[in-house]
């Protein structure tokens, strides 16, 4: 059984250290009412951590306020080896309150520490698109993997087309957690994340969701990974591939 630290840590397993450039949050669509985000935040803010306070209500519930953390900007700079980075994971890097300007300087960070690789996901993928179209002339970093929410099939229409006027080199699907079957309707994403919801009030992800989405994904040649999800069989093989550009870079399990 999973503990709660390794609930709260799981969403690594792929990207072994974390970068907040920024903190806070709120909900947008299905896949936000159970944040773990909130509850790892609300965690760091109850240690005193000041980065981590102003952000969530009395009842440690997001209160809206998106900080950025300056001081955070460099730290991978700071990282003599290299990384697999999930950036953001305490917030939405393309939420309404970071200023396209300061994403500009993240994305400068990426650029200039081309030994990382970053994973930006996010569910504004909207606003993530129109972000591009306004640096047209920006060099996008190559080592970064850009993954759009699809927690389930209303979700991954809506913002399949956001994520598909992105410029970069890999775009994913983090179908995390599953809450429902997908149909990618001949769409193909270059890699996919898959994993279900845990803890408290959880909601469940149905087996033959996942092996019907593992099947189609194969058949497209897409590459996945599977996170660990009880009641899904092992005959699917559950690969734990990454996205080509990953694969010449060790895993790091340190954290920032
Ligand atoms: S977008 Fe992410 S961080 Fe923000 S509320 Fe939803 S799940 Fe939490």
């Amino acid at each position: 059984m999973l503990t709660k630290a390794s609930m709260l840590t799981k969403a690594s397993i792929y990207a072994g250290t974390s970068w907040d450039p920024v903190v806070g949050c709120d909900p947008v669509s299905e896949a936000c009412a159970n944040c773990i985000a909130q509850r790892r935040v609300a965690r760091k803010a109850r240690s005193g951590n000041p980065k981590y306070q102003g952000v969530l209500t009395e009842d440690d519930r997001w209160n809206g306020v998106v900080k950025a953390l300056p001081e955070n900007l460099e730290t991978p700079s700071e990282w003599t080896s290299p990384r697999r980075v999930f950036v953001a994971g305490n917030s939405d890097l393309f939420h309404a309150g970071v200023e396209g300007d300061y994403i500009s300087k993240v994305f400068e960070v990426m650029a200039r520490n081309q030994k990382h690789l970053f994973f930006v996901a996010t569910k504004r993928i909207v606003r993530a698109a129109q972000w591009f179209e306004m640096s047209p002339d920006y060099h996008y970093p190559p080592n970064l993997v850009l993954m759009a929410t699809a927690e389930n099939q209303r979700r991954l229409d809506e913002r399949w087309d956001g994520l598909s006027r992105c410029p970069v080199s890999v775009r994913a699907l983090s179908v995390e957690p599953m809450l429902g079957p997908l149909d990618l309707k001949g769409r193909r994403p270059d890699w996919v994340v898959v994993g279900q919801e845990e803890g408290l009030n959880s909601r469940p992800t149905d087996p033959d969701w996942v092996a019907a989405f593992v099947g189609q994904c194969r058949s497209l040649g897409t590459r996945m990974f599977i996170k660990p999800m009880p009641g899904v069989p092992e005959e699917l093989g559950l690969p734990r591939e990454l996205p080509s550009p990953c694969l010449q870079t060790p895993l790091s399990v340190r954290r920032g």
